[in-house]
């Protein structure tokens, strides 16, 4: 996902003001009334805020803000764990393996979840075909 993602019309001004490693500006845009992007901005309470979908950084971010809060429960938890396991690790406290396996995890929870809900639709289907027959 590209939260906050910059497009080419953003203006300077809206961008994140962190350098990168590279020593360039960040491209991301920055968040509504910060200097910092997501990923830079080093405020816990800002990045616990954006986190709880209160506020969203870029012009995507109100789109995948809504489209977050309509994730079914599953998915919201894998969601959610995800998030603070990016978090986590740009803190610092969670080891990159361990994000790659909660990473693999989440696909499988996700393939899991989304060939139930395949079954789902086509026992609807099915219903549908039988009680118009
Ligand atoms: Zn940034």
């Amino acid at each position: 996902m590209t939260r906050g993602a910059i497009r080419p019309e953003t203006p300077e001004r809206d961008r994140c003001e962190s350098p990168t490693k590279r020593g360039e500006r960040c491209r991301m845009a920055a968040l509504p009334g910060r200097k910092y992007c997501l990923s830079h901005d080093p405020d816990p309470a800002t990045r616990a805020r954006v986190r709880d979908g209160q506020i969203t950084g870029g012009r995507n971010s109100a789109r995948l803000a809504r489209a977050v809060a309509k994730l079914p429960p599953d998915l919201r938890h894998v969601y959610d764990r995800l998030a603070q396991a990016l978090d986590d690790l740009q803190a610092g406290t969670l080891e990159p393996g361990r994000a790659t396996a909660m990473a693999a995890v989440a696909r499988a929870i996700v393939a899991v979840l989304d060939a139930a809900a395949s079954l789902e639709r086509i026992a609807d289907l099915e219903d549908l075909l039988k009680a118009k027959a």
